[in-house]
């Protein structure tokens, strides 16, 4: 049957993706009364509970189309979706948020630092080598250790590399060019502390900032999280004024991520942006107003966003990641006996070592109470 353009959508939003973030959206559409179609497998976490499951991958521009059909906005819930399949989505009618030509940029990790910078905002210096032998004078210019990180593709640290020479320099240059069609060189900062804002944008105009989160990672993966971050209140304006700033230039619709280091005194730096919901956010359904995954939602329909603000003095997060390989056998148990800690799990079926297997949140009278009890929780839970 021809299709006509004044089409009756089967659901609200499509979300091109079915992995926990997904997931969480879609817990927080239902109340709402958002109807939200996910792309993914029977398996994945957020397919079990989406109203619609189009079956597909976001690697296939055939699957997006198909679930671009199906839904009134497509989202994302990560930044590697190829911005010429979304423009595809957007050309055969249905609106993507954010914009696929937005996303071009955002995805690139040199176009986006050049973004940034051309917006006047502070980030680390950097340089886009065209090979491996521009690298010499890139060192001599930024000094060593050098951070070299995939143009594409890159997420948890796989993609970037630190190197401390010329010779370390050399040996990581192919395999990022392979993974991901281009190399971004940042000098290597000696950051204080990381942190994390969330933005939530809304599409036809308005935002609002959430606190400024202390992230702390290890091997390149968040850890635990600390809210609001420990930091004076005017280092907290400035990360959120730069936050704020960051997701303007990004121009997305919904929620976008601002990673941060904080290099002392009151002097921030982005390292950089994902937009859509994030894992420096999910203490937000228990912490906040409004939650980040129901701030996405509300900023990709257009609609009013909520209050921000926090519920509790404190909150803390401790991710649970997998600390073996093989099947899962969850038991939360042990956790549950823990007043106050709030656990999520993915629902995946497999463990993997450092793979995200889910998250625990507390509240307290400081974020440093609230992550004594999550930690506690999150030392009992069995993945
Ligand atoms: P990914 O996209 O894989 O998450 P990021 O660019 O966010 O990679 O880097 C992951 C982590 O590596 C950061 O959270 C930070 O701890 C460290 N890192 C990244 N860039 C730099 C840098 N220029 N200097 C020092 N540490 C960095």
């Amino acid at each position: 049957m021809h299709r006509v353009s004044a089409r009756t959508p089967a659901y609200d939003v499509g979300i091109a993706g079915a992995g926990q973030l997904a997931q969480m959206t879609v817990l927080a559409a239902w109340p709402l009364g958002i109807r939200v179609a996910v792309l993914g497998g029977p398996g994945e976490p957020a397919s079990a509970m989406a109203a619609g499951v189009v079956e597909g991958d976001w690697k296939d521009p055939e699957a997006l189309l198909r679930i671009g059909r199906e839904v009134g906005v497509l989202t994302l819930e990560n930044e590697f979706v190829d911005a010429a399949f979304l423009m595809a989505v957007e050309d055969a009618g249905t609106p993507v948020r954010p914009h696929p030509a937005r996303m071009r940029v955002v995805q690139d990790k040199a176009l986006q630092k050049q973004q940034l910078a051309d917006e006047g905002l502070p980030v680390p210096a950097f340089a886009v080598p065209d090979s491996a032998d521009d690298l010499e004078a890139i060192g001599r210019d930024l000094g060593w250790p050098l951070m070299l990180k995939a143009r594409h593709l890159g997420y948890d640290g796989y993609g970037n590399a630190l190197c401390a020479d010329m010779g370390e320099a050399r040996a990581a240059f192919p395999g990022l060019v392979a993974r991901g069609g281009g190399v971004l060189v940042e000098e290597f900062v000696p950051f204080q502390r990381e942190l994390a804002v969330m933005v939530a944008r809304r599409h036809g105009g308005g935002d609002a900032v959430y606190p400024v989160v202390e992230t702390r990672q290890h091997d390149h993966v968040l850890r635990e999280l600390l809210c609001p971050a420990p930091v004076d209140p005017g280092l907290a304006s400035e990360a959120k004024r730069v936050a704020r700033a960051a997701a303007e230039a990004a121009g997305g619709a919904g929620v976008t991520g601002v990673e941060l280091f904080h290099t002392g005194g009151g002097h921030i730096l982005i390292n950089e942006l994902a937009p859509r919901p994030h894992n420096s956010g999910h203490h937000t359904i228990e912490a906040c107003v409004t939650s980040q995954f129901e701030n996405h939602l509300r900023g990709v329909l257009g609609m009013p966003l909520g209050p921000t603000e926090m519920i509790a003095p404190g909150a803390a997060l401790v991710n649970l990641l997998g600390e073996r390989d093989g099947p899962g056998d969850p038991d939360i148990t042990g956790a549950a006996a823990v007043g106050g800690a709030h656990v999520h799990l993915y629902g995946k079926a497999d463990v993997r070592v450092r793979r995200k297997m889910g998250h625990v949140t507390a509240l307290g009278a400081s974020p440093t109470e609230a992550l004594e009890t999550a930690r506690r929780a999150a030392s009992l839970v069995r993945l």
